[in-house]
């Protein structure tokens, strides 16, 4: 299978990566980045060279709070390119273990995060009702996520490229 050209599509979508001029703004308005190896100048040099972003897993540490979007002197949507790539990267079948993992509970229970016996305590200790007002409260509903979630292809998205 071929890989797919990046930055055309960026460009296709209006995101313009070419007019970087690596000052680095980028990298120092990144909060994530003084934690994880996050280097947001460079994310954007690899898709103005078309280098593979797809296999960098820091695409995954950007935590979308927009600081160097709003700060780009050159007005570049980086954050809407990085959500970019890293769609296009799970459409390859590319995901961190983490996420397909939370992906395969939303396809399981409707929640990213099901509610355990501890958090049911905790509602409980705040007044609140045991089950909140999702699919733990309405389970005959879980069906209807589901064919929401099968409906945008998202089940194969995260079951059929398994590794
Ligand atoms: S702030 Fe903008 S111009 Fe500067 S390195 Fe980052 S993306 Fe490039
Ligand atoms: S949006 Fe992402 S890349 Fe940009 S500053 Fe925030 S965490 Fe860093």
């Amino acid at each position: 299978m071929s890989e797919p050209d990046v930055l055309k599509t960026l460009q296709d979508a209006g995101l313009d990566v070419l007019t970087c001029m690596q000052c680095g703004t980028c990298s120092g308005s990144c909060p994530s980045g003084r934690y994880t190896s996050l280097n947001t100048r460079r994310i954007v040099r690899k898709a103005r060279k078309n280098s593979d972003m797809l296999h960098d897993d820091d695409l995954w540490m950007c935590a979308t709070c927009y600081n160097c979007q709003e700060r780009c002197p050159r007005g570049i949507k980086i954050v809407d390119a990085i959500l970019m790539i890293r769609t296009i990267a799970v459409h390859e079948g590319i995901m961190l273990p983490a996420h397909r993992k939370i992906s395969e509970l939303v396809l399981k229970h409707g929640h990213a995060v099901p509610i355990n016996d501890a958090t049911k305590e905790k509602r409980k200790n705040l007044g609140l009702e045991e089950l909140p007002e999702t699919v733990h409260k309405y389970p005959e509903a879980l069906a209807d996520v589901k064919t929401l979630l099968e409906s945008c292809g998202f089940d194969k998205l995260v079951v059929e490229k398994q590794e």
